[in-house]
């Protein structure tokens, strides 16, 4: 079957590599114009995700990601900082496999080998009962008999499928970036972020997130491998209206500008990340919820995946897990029609592949949520001075009587 994938993102590049292997003729479109050619920082892939990649993508392939990752261990818990930089709280974070990766790197690593056709824009399609046409940006058509829209938050395919964009706007944006941490660095890394991730919130409801990078020893030595770092990755949320302007309209130097002035009010350590930034990373995110029901109603012929369908904020972490989930979920729905399915088997895999997504998908953007409503919330001074002058000390000492029935209850 011939199967054009809109999109070489996370999602993207893992269907391409489980399709191809099941003997499919399959495209990948990407209006980037190469595998190394995006932004974005440290993604999370829990278990989950790594049992998805482990179906999908071949064995040197996940040996080239796990080696690009971080190295087990720099995940243990959650610090809560306030903004003199002194940690209030630790929340430790449940052990389990996970990766760390940065995600320029684990896009190169999983786009490496397959047919994708970079500086390609999807602008649209048509379905026929037989075949689907792609619209491409330079004129010319693609005919596919399946079409996979992975092409992110603004995807063209899901605007076609569901008749508006995929994504709505919480209202919440951040700017970040990455600090390389090089000899003679002026940056001095907290030591809550040995640990894990860190979180801050202050003066302007403005909400820092922190975490070090630090790819393992010996890494560039696995074939295929692209370790990157070691850098403090740096963001500064807030509701849009908080900001001079609407980051998503600033230049790299205004957004550096934007980030020291919302920071002006607090410890100069959290600026000296945004001073020696590289400016390269430097963006903004805006934070966006699905428009519509997830799993979409698919077509005979379209279907979604990743942030295309269920785009959310970066809050949980689990935008590139629930991607290659649905990668994954798509290749087994898939395996079982073959090669060469009629229309209606094929659909009836689509539908399969839409009730799988349903078992977990919905759930992965309700944990971004909570999050995302105290970032809002804590915009507004009477809210954030009792919850961080009451509510941390409450829950740190909440979180250290647990421990020591924990702890009693070990020994006993
Ligand atoms: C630039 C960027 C930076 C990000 N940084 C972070 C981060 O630091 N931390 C985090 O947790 N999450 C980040 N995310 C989100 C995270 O990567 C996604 O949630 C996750 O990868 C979902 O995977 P996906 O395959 O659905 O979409 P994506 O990985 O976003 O891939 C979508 C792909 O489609 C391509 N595309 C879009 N429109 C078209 C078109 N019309 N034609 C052809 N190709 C198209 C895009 O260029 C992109 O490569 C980032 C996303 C992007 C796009």
């Amino acid at each position: 079957m011939r199967v054009g994938i809109a999109g070489a993102g996370i999602g993207g590049v893992t269907l391409a590599h489980a399709l191809a292997a099941q003997g499919h003729d399959v495209t990948v479109w990407e209006r980037d114009a190469a595998a190394e050619d995006t932004a974005g920082y440290r993604l999370h892939l829990p278990q989950v995700a790594l049992d998805a990649l482990v179906r999908t993508v071949p064995s040197a392939t996940l040996a080239a990601v796990r080696a690009t990752a971080a190295p087990p261990g720099t995940f243990a818990r959650l610090s809560v900082l306030d903004h003199h930089g002194r940690t209030r709280l630790r929340i430790p974070l449940p052990p389990e496999e996970r990766l760390l990766i940065g995600r320029r790197p684990l896009r190169a690593v999983l786009a490496d080998g397959l047919p994708v056709r970079w500086g390609t824009r999807v602008t649209g399609y048509a379905e026929h009962p037989d075949r689907v046409e792609v619209h491409l940006a330079d004129g010319s058509r693609g005919h596919v008999d399946l079409l996979v829209g992975a092409d992110g938050t603004r995807s063209r395919v899901a605007h076609g499928l569901l008749g508006r964009p995929p994504s709505r706007s919480t209202g919440v944006v951040a700017i970040g970036g990455t600090a390389p941490l090089y000899p003679g660095a002026r940056v001095r890394v907290p030591d809550a972020l040995h640990h894990g991730l860190a979180l801050a919130v202050g003066p302007g409801g403005h909400g820092v997130f922190l975490a070090l990078h630090r790819p393992a020893p010996g890494a560039a030595d696995v074939p295929g491998a692209r370790p990157e770092g070691p850098y403090v990755v740096w963001s500064v949320g807030n509701r849009v209206d908080r900001f001079t302007a609407d980051p998503a309209d600033m230049t790299t130097d205004e957004l550096l500008a934007e980030a020291r002035h919302a920071l002006a009010a607090w410890d100069r350590g959290y600026r000296r990340f945004v001073d020696a930034s590289d400016p390269g990373t430097v963006a903004s995110f805006p934070f966006v919820l699905p428009s519509s029901s997830v799993p979409p109603p698919t077509s005979g012929r379209v279907t979604l995946l990743g942030d295309a369908i269920h785009p959310m904020p970066p809050t949980a972490g689990e935008g590139a897990a629930t991607a290659v989930r649905d990668a994954a979920a798509l290749a087994d729905a898939l395996a079982a029609v073959g090669t060469a399915p009629s229309a209606a088997a094929l659909a009836a895999a689509l539908a399969s592949y839409g009730r799988a997504m349903a078992a977990y998908a919905p759930a992965a953007v309700r944990e971004a949520l909570p999050a995302l409503r105290w970032q809002r919330r804590l915009a507004s001074p009477w809210l954030r001075v009792p919850a961080t002058a009451v509510g941390l000390p409450l829950a740190g000492a909440a979180l250290a009587a647990a421990d020591r029935v924990r702890r009693g209850a070990s020994s006993a």
